[in-house]
């Protein structure tokens, strides 16, 4: 029975069986599918994917696959292809902002350090965080494959490291965000953005040290915590400092 020919480039093999990486693959076709779930059937997610490719053709996640047709996949970052080309999805405004799945707490927390916008609850399920994405045009970050294959979410990342630091590091490269930080801007615990705030107005809410040595505070807008340039600072600006060099 004639088939078709798939072929999927750089990142995306890192999802598909090691037999099947960096092959032209001979696949049967045997009832009608979308080329979205000819390329999910190999366990690839739609929100890695950002240009396909048939037959020499740039197609959407819509087309109908073909007896014969010859499909090519490329994830997202490749400029060599990308001058010019319409996109699979409208581009997101900047700056750009995620939700972050609930066991990678410590990627969302390092993220907001950096000052990035980011969604995250220790008991969002996989609709609510589906439904924020899509509602909040928010980047999905997960470890979760399964979650990625949903359809109303347009914009998800596969996190493949396993250690915070990385992970961090990862999603920074990933979507080029070392222009678009601003470090100790945001609440680590609630994604609140920080304002200054008048001593006089906290004084009642500090210990006797922190307010006979300490004039400056910075208070979440969103859960009212109140951060200073205290002895923990500096060990914060280590953390800042190894999260935001490029690797
Ligand atoms: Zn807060």
């Amino acid at each position: 029975m004639e088939g078709i020919k798939l072929r999927f480039y750089q990142s995306l093999n890192d999802f598909i069986r090691p037999a099947l990486r960096y092959v032209e693959i001979n696949h049967p076709l045997h009832r009608k599918t979308s080329v979205k779930d000819m390329i999910e059937s190999f366990h690839v997610p739609h929100t890695e994917v950002e240009y396909i490719f048939v037959n020499g053709k740039l197609v959407d996640f819509s087309h109908a696959v073909q007896k014969g047709d010859d499909i090519q996949v490329y994830p997202a970052g490749e400029d060599w292809i990308t001058a010019g080309l319409p996109r699979l999805r409208p581009e997101l405004p900047t700056p750009l902002k995620f939700i972050v799945d609930v066991n990678l707490g410590k990627l969302a927390r390092n993220l907001r350090l950096l000052g990035m916008d980011c969604r995250y609850h220790n008991d969002y399920g996989d609709d609510t965080i589906a439904r924020i994405s899509s509602e909040e045009q928010r980047i999905v970050l997960t470890r979760d494959r399964s979650l990625l294959r949903r359809k109303i979410i347009l914009y998800g990342y596969y996190v493949r490291a396993d250690l915070p630091v990385t992970q961090t590091k990862e999603v920074l490269r990933r979507f080029d965000l070392y222009s678009q930080l601003q470090p100790l801007t945001r609440c680590t615990h609630c994604n609140g953005e920080f304002g200054e705030v008048d001593k006089k107005t906290i004084e009642h809410r500090l210990q006797p040290l922190t307010k006979q040595h300490y004039e400056h505070f910075l208070m979440c807008s969103n859960c009212q915590q109140i951060y200073w340039q205290g002895g923990h600072r500096a060990n914060l600006l280590n953390l800042i400092k190894a999260l935001s060099t490029p690797v």
